[in-house]
């Protein structure tokens, strides 16, 4: 029986260096293209899997050879994927990402295709699903109103990692119990820039509804509010590659350590140490690490 539901995306990323991003209307010559595996909700499916989870993924991909490849992938980290069907006429999700050869840095389009296609009533075909789960992982490249029927039918724990950032509403936010934003998601869920971690403590602290927020804070590390108490989880030292699916690896290893049975504070600070060591790997599925190298890094 599956521990973990997600209910979100798969994509393909399509990935080219670049010396530097285009302007607007502008045109560079880039280098070889690197498909692989990703999409928030497939990358956080992986993450737990990888550290010995129980998971099972609700998504759509299109009836295309993309679609067939990333069902394929995570069925080979051992996620049960038979509630990922192929939608005819719409082509699987696809990630368009320049990274700067120099600095790293990305900019990425998501094309959502076949994700626009799991729609709220799939979430109550796989009513059975939701309310057996331990944790049920959300993230925001599905339909809002999907993450919501979701989070409606939930037996067990809903975390939401509400990427990329958009309005949420009063009644999604009571039926999350942990919400997993980085710094500028909840800085555009209260409305106003968090230039400090007081001010960061501060907004998490003033979000009603989840009875804990967890945020992701980079190379500054984690913080967790729960009760109005606020923990800081330093950096994991680390000397980091590539940060691509940091934040999915930290939400699926957040995820992986609750159906565990471990106290929330610690699931965060395994959170904190397995997506630090994910970034010292290139690639979103590539760089997560398993539960062995977890262990190991732990000591
Ligand atoms: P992404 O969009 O790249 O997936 P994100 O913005 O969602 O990332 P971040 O807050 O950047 O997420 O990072 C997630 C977690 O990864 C952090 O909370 C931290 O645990 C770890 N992390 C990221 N960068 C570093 C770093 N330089 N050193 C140590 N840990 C890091």
């Amino acid at each position: 029986m599956p521990k973990i539901a997600v209910v979100g995306s798969l994509n393909l990323d399509l990935v080219v260096p670049v010396a530097r991003h285009p302007l607007p209307g502008e045109t560079v010559l880039g280098g070889d293209l690197a498909e692989h595996p990703g999409g928030k909700g497939a990358n956080q499916a992986v993450a737990a899997a990888r550290l010995g989870a129980a998971v099972a993924m609700l998504g759509r991909v299109g009836a295309d050879e993309a679609g067939a490849r990333m069902r394929g992938a995570l069925e080979r980290e051992g996620v049960d994927v038979t509630r990922v069907e192929p939608v005819d006429g719409v082509p699987t999700g696809r990630a368009l990402i320049a990274v700067d050869e120099l600095t790293g840095e990305n900019s990425i389009i998501v094309s959502p295709g076949a994700n626009n296609a799991l729609h709220p009533e799939h979430c109550a075909t796989e009513g059975s699903l939701l309310r057996d789960a331990t944790v049920t992982l959300l993230q925001h490249e599905i339909p809002p109103e999907t993450v919501a029927a979701a989070a409606r039918l939930a037996g067990g724990t809903v975390l939401l990692n509400p990427a990329p950032a958009r309005e949420l509403t009063v009644d999604l936010l009571h039926m999350v119990d942990i919400l997993v934003p980085n710094r500028a998601e909840l800085a555009a869920l209260v409305g106003h820039p968090l230039p400090d971690l007081h001010a960061v403590a501060d907004a998490a602290r003033q979000l009603r509804g989840p009875a804990a927020v967890v945020v992701t804070l980079g190379a500054d590390g984690a913080l967790l509010c729960e009760d109005g108490a606020v923990l800081l989880v330093p950096p994991h030292p680390v000397r980091p590659l590539d940060t691509t699916a940091a934040g999915d690896a930290f939400c699926g290893a957040l995820a992986a350590g609750l159906v565990e049975g471990r106290e929330l504070h610690e699931a965060v600070r395994r959170a904190n140490v397995a997506a630090a060591l994910s970034t010292t790997l290139a690639g979103a599925q590539p760089s997560l690490p398993t539960r062995e190298e977890l262990a190991r890094e732990l000591g």
